[in-house]
């Protein structure tokens, strides 16, 4: 089938939840994809963020094809191998003592959620059951993690949402500790809001954030949904700020491509009992595989490191950029994950460089976002750069 075809039986037989851009992938090999007409892209997009060692990463493919011939999925009524393996190698490289699998980041969120509840409960708070996250934020689609993203503009249609939850402005310390009372649970925030526009939290408020969380033994917890597994130019993103959270929620990036979400914890909030959570496909023998190898291979290549040095050259070329066209105002983020703010929405930037070969997002509207594989060196950032400036000047930015 062509692009065509593919996007007509698309549009016949799916819900029309998604804006897609006309074209219908089939093919990925490190920074590249290939849509059903052969045409080729340099992907900048990477899946959104999950590619993070690009398409089809070898030891990722090898690791998916040996479980696959083994078991796929077992349940979790028994022990499967390379979920532990991958909880021992998410534990052993960060603060966090104990891991909990899931499918996706919503998913993870939803477990930190009820995570929080419970902590409260144990702690002697009966009273204490909301979750506090910041404007802007994004964390989820399902209703309670809808309800916990601060965007009127996702809850819009979709009421009533769930009680037991509240919101702050993002680094606004004063704003946060006014909000937070004798009802809070647990804060929970983006290190740096992605979907909201790649706007990274201060330090002093993540530190000022820790210090009001052990006032008032709340639980902070991050989505590293998308900043985790080595975006930033760390492995988890909490390590850039001098700030340990008591609990991070992970997804998509964690399996090379497959998929699946996880919630890592320190002990103090290793709270669920038998029972009390659980998740049929939650850690199966084939995403933890592909998660082993994909974090495996992130550990032993210092792909954060990579990450870290690409990003500042990227940065620093897409500052140029900045400094050139008028309707571009400022560049921010970490590691590779950057956007760009525009002073006008920028659907149209996207849509042009997918013309020319280059696959970047629009998030917030306004934010041109580049979320790359990690992998990327800099000539395929200069080949990013040469095509968003034609396509910059082309749409009259
Ligand atoms: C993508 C994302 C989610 C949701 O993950 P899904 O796998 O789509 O459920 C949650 N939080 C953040 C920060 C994200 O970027």
């Amino acid at each position: 089938m062509n692009n065509q075809q593919i996007m007509g039986l698309g549009q016949q037989y799916l819900m029309p939840t998604y804006n897609r851009l006309p074209i219908a992938l089939v093919k990925g090999e490190g920074a590249y994809v290939y849509d059903a007409d052969g045409n080729k892209y340099l992907d900048f997009v990477a899946g959104v963020a999950v590619n993070a060692l690009g398409h089809c990463y070898p030891a990722v493919v090898q690791a998916v094809r040996e479980q696959a011939e083994k078991l796929l999925h077992c349940s979790n009524l028994y022990w499967i191998e390379p979920q532990v393996k991958l909880a021992q190698m998410l534990v052993e490289n960060s603060c966090f003592d104990k891991a909990f699998f899931c499918n996706s980041g919503a998913e993870a969120n939803e477990a930190a959620i009820k995570l929080s509840r419970k902590y409260a409960k144990k702690n002697g708070f009966a009273q204490r059951y909301q979750i506090l996250s910041m404007r802007n934020s994004f964390h989820g689609r399902t209703l309670a993690t809808l309800t916990a993203t601060g965007q009127d503009k996702c809850h819009a249609g979709f009421d009533p949402l769930p009680e037991g939850f509240a919101y702050a402005p993002f680094n606004d310390l004063a704003a946060v500790t006014a909000a937070v009372n004798d009802k809070t649970a647990a804060i929970l925030l983006e290190p740096i809001q992605g979907e909201g526009g790649v706007l990274p939290a201060e330090r002093q408020f993540l530190q000022g954030l820790r210090q009001l969380c052990d006032e008032k033994n709340i639980l902070l917890i991050f989505d590293e949904v998308q900043v985790g597994c080595g975006r930033t130019g760390s492995l988890f993103a909490y390590q850039q700020f001098g700030v340990e959270p008591d609990a991070i929620t992970l997804a998509k990036a964690l399996a090379g491509g497959l998929a699946i979400g996880a919630l890592l914890v320190k002990e103090k909030a290793n709270v669920f009992v038998p029972g009390e959570h659980a998740s049929t496909f939650g850690g199966n023998a084939l995403a933890t595989a592909a998660g082993c190898a994909a974090i495996g291979a992130m550990l032993e290549k210092d792909i954060p490191g990579q990450a870290k040095k690409t990003g500042a050259y990227f940065q620093k070329r897409l500052q140029e950029l900045c400094d050139r066209f008028d309707s571009l105002q400022q560049v921010r983020g970490m590691g590779l994950l950057l956007g760009v703010c525009c002073d006008k929405p920028a659907a149209a930037v996207v849509a042009k460089c997918v013309e020319k070969g280059l696959l970047i997002n629009c998030t917030a509207g306004t934010v041109l976002r580049f979320v790359p594989p990690l992998i990327i060196g800099e000539a395929e950032v200069d080949q990013c750069i040469d095509i968003l400036e034609a396509a910059l000047t082309e749409c009259g930015f």
